[in-house]
């Protein structure tokens, strides 16, 4: 089988881990901060907060963001899960906006059209790892008083007129999940220039609890609030920070894959590659396409797929129709059409850093022929 999606280890990261394994720190120890210092140079960042995966990202930077009960977020529809829920956990309420039918990505103006005097934030979802029109989005932010926080658990490495994502918002959020672009097995982490808000978010990791007046020789803390233990590990961070240096090459490699399957696929009639714009550098997390429902049923495409032992997917179930959404939300089929229309069409190909251009050959015959003649399945 070729997964989708490929962590991929070597001696270098086995011999970090080992080494962080030995030493007088297991969780919170210097290598935590070396790996928040890196990634936040990485990403043109002043600050990173590590914590325990993406999904605990997106909650530390939905509760910098002063997202408090009943206030509104808005959010793309074409997202996972965990971009809605962060929003939940505070209390607040993601306000589910459209995408556009290009690239997929939240729809500037669906976000003007959905903002009120509840809004507090929106979140932009770098879907694929193409960023969204940070120029608009920022416009809006400003325009609105808005936080900007960026779901770039898709985005690391991404660029948007040359400016790095992670730069870009007030908050960006990423994931080290072993499917994302590089892995500390579990781990995320938020970035911001913003001292204040970093420093919230330290605390909020590791239950709210302030050291008392900042001295050292002391007993003495307090909980200023409900935190959480969303901890990365020393031994993660180890892991992470050699994974980092292995990010450019793995970036181009994901270009050139990509760029083979646009090359291949322009030729299959009935399958579209998304769209990629002429001002940003892809970071090509997910290779995503649309099969024609015209020319192929994209179920029975995964089908024949599958049977050829291609790991393709689907990211995602637009997030208003999960049923845990429409009960919370009152959401449902039809209120963001272009989201659902594309989930009826988009399929996932195998991409990471270490395929082949067999790999790749083989998924587009398997594609190709799925598509042409599907009575296979
Ligand atoms: C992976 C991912 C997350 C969650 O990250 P975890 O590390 O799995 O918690 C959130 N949003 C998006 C868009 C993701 O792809």
């Amino acid at each position: 089988m070729i997964p989708y999606a490929r962590h991929a280890i070597d001696d270098a990261d086995v011999e970090a881990v080992v080494e962080a394994l030995r030493s007088d720190y297991l969780t919170t120890g210097p290598r935590v901060e070396a790996f928040e210092r890196a990634v936040a140079k990485r990403v043109g960042a002043a600050e990173g907060v590590a914590v325990a995966n993406g999904t605990a990202a997106l909650h530390a930077a939905v509760r910098a963001a002063g997202v408090r009960e009943g206030d509104e977020v808005v959010v793309p529809a074409m997202t996972f899960a965990a971009t809605a829920n962060a929003v939940l956990f505070e209390g607040g309420r993601p306000v589910v906006v459209d995408v556009d039918p290009d690239r997929l990505l939240l729809d500037p103006d669906l976000a003007a059209e959905a903002v009120t005097d509840r809004t507090r934030a929106i979140m932009a979802v770098d879907y694929a790892g193409h960023p969204c029109d940070y120029d608009a989005l920022r416009a809006l932010a400003e325009d609105r008083d808005l936080v900007l926080i960026a779901d770039a658990c898709h985005a690391l490495g991404a660029t948007h007129r040359g400016r790095p994502v992670g730069s870009l918002a007030d908050l960006s959020c990423f994931s080290f999940h072993p499917a994302k672009h590089i892995t500390t097995c579990e781990g995320g982490m938020v970035v911001t220039d913003d001292a204040d808000a970093a420093e919230a978010m330290r605390q909020f990791r590791n239950h709210c609890m302030d050291r008392a007046h900042g001295e050292r020789d002391t007993w003495e803390y307090e909980v200023t609030g409900l935190g959480w233990n969303y901890r990365l590990s020393d031994v993660q961070c180890a892991l992470g920070l050699s994974q980092l240096r292995k990010l450019d090459a793995w970036l181009a490699a994901r270009r050139d894959l990509a760029a083979r399957y646009d090359k291949a696929l322009a030729a299959v009639e009935g399958v579209a590659s998304l769209d990629v714009a002429p001002d940003v550098e892809h970071a090509h997390h997910l290779y995503v396409v649309r099969v024609d429902g015209d020319v192929a049923d994209r179920r029975a495409v995964f089908e024949a797929m599958r049977a050829d032992d291609i790991g393709v997917n689907v990211h995602y179930l637009p997030v208003h129709l999960h049923p845990h959404h429409r009960r919370v939300l009152g959401t449902g089929p039809g209120d963001c059409p272009v989201a659902e229309a594309a989930y009826e069409e988009i399929l996932t190909l195998p991409l990471h850093p270490q395929m082949t251009d067999d790999d790749v050959g083989r998924v587009v015959t398997s594609l190709q022929q799925a598509v042409s003649e599907p009575e296979r399945a």
